[in-house]
């Protein structure tokens, strides 16, 4: 069956992949966009005009660190002007008062501040950045000083899944209305640093225990997200909200993306904001094209009565571990190679000497 396309709802800008951090599970690729290539201020404020005009509601800025470009605040202001909500996905380790004043001044809506951990010595461990965690703190201060939405953003793996507990202290403690503990998605730094970062079963039981229970205590001050991570789950996720349903994301170099890991899809064709309207990219593009509706999916997905809820799952995982996009997640327990994730998770948690690698330019 063909689903009718609707206007995206929000657009990731990754204005840079310039970041001081190193984080070993990056979602940006492996071969990073370098300063050289970015797009200019003058080209990003007209993907916003034809962002508005698409009918997008929300962006966004993303990297990367977003704010080592000077031009921030003029494209959250000319956001503003567009009626576009902005939200901005930031280390938090550049910002300052004034700067987050000019940001709030020009119509900033919501903050998605990352930590690495629950402390300085896990934190800039894994960020590969030291006093980055001590920074964090004194930003989310500010935040909550300016009285702006905060959502605290943890990714967790094994070296600090068990750290959950005071991971969720730490955001009641910041003031934040949100805490999203997302577990490692494995493309991109995740899955070049897997056997270094996937966590083990007990380590993920007991963190959910803890997501429970805090779920219950803090019912109404904090909303915390959480989900079992794919490697150990028995459906997919609904990767975007289905591909090509929801969501764009324009990459530094201008190419529009259907996610922020598609790149990691061979075969896929990506086109330029910068060479075709944003609208007609997002209709009639071919990346877009490749995966949306349902009328690409192979057995079992083809009549499972799940189809249009979870959309098959993340067609860049499917690449990932069976090499065919177009294959049912292996995180569906349907799915004839579940069996290849399951020895995966068994496997690749186990305590190794191995040491991840640090996000490189
Ligand atoms: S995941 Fe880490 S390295 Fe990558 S952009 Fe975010 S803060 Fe920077
Ligand atoms: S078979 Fe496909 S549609 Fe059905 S639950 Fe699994 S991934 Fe989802």
């Amino acid at each position: 069956m063909t689903v009718s396309i609707e206007p995206p709802l929000a657009m990731l800008a990754e204005i840079t992949h310039r970041c001081p951090l190193r984080c070993p599970y990056c979602s940006n690729p492996l071969e990073l966009s370098k300063r050289s290539h970015e797009l200019s201020t003058k080209v990003w404020l007209n993907i916003l005009d034809e962002a508005s005009e698409l009918g997008i509601l929300q962006v966004h800025f993303s990297g990367g660190e977003p704010t080592v470009r000077d031009d921030l605040t003029m494209l959250i202001k000319h956001a503003e002007k567009k009626g576009l909500y902005s939200n901005l996905i930031t280390s938090g380790v550049l910002i300052d008062k004034s700067k987050l004043s000019s940001f709030v001044d020009s119509g900033l809506q919501h903050i998605q501040l990352s930590i690495q951990g629950a402390d300085s010595k896990v934190g800039d461990y894994i960020g590969g950045f030291p006093g980055g965690h001590q920074k964090k703190l004194e930003v989310a201060q500010l935040i909550h000083d300016v009285d702006l939405p905060l959502t605290l953003n943890a990714v967790v793996h094994r070296h600090n899944i068990g750290q959950i507990k005071k991971i969720i202290s730490l955001a009641e403690k910041l003031h934040a209305q949100r805490l999203e503990v997302a577990n490692v998605q494995y493309y991109g730094w995740g899955f070049f640093n897997r056997k270094s970062l996937l966590p083990n079963r007990e380590q993920l039981m007991e963190a959910t225990e803890e997501v429970n229970k805090a779920r219950d205590r803090l019912k109404g001050r904090l909303v915390i997200d959480y989900v079992v991570p794919d490697y150990y789950a028995r459906r997919p996720k609904a990767c975007m909200g289905g591909w090509g349903r929801r969501f764009l994301n324009i990459n530094p170099a201008g190419y529009v993306l259907p996610c922020h890991a598609a790149e990691t899809i061979p075969g896929l064709r990506f086109e330029r904001v910068t060479d075709k309207p944003l609208s007609e990219i997002w209709y009639h593009g071919s990346a877009f094209e490749a995966f949306r509706g349902t009328d690409w999916m192979p057995a079992p997905c083809s009549t499972c009565d799940r189809k249009e809820i979870d959309w098959g799952g993340c067609r860049c995982q499917a690449a990932a571990i069976t090499g065919r996009p177009d294959a049912t997640d292996p995180a569906c327990e349907l799915s004839p190679d579940h069996g290849s994730m399951n020895s995966i998770a068994q496997n690749e948690s186990k305590p190794s000497q191995e040491q991840f690698q640090y996000r490189r330019m």
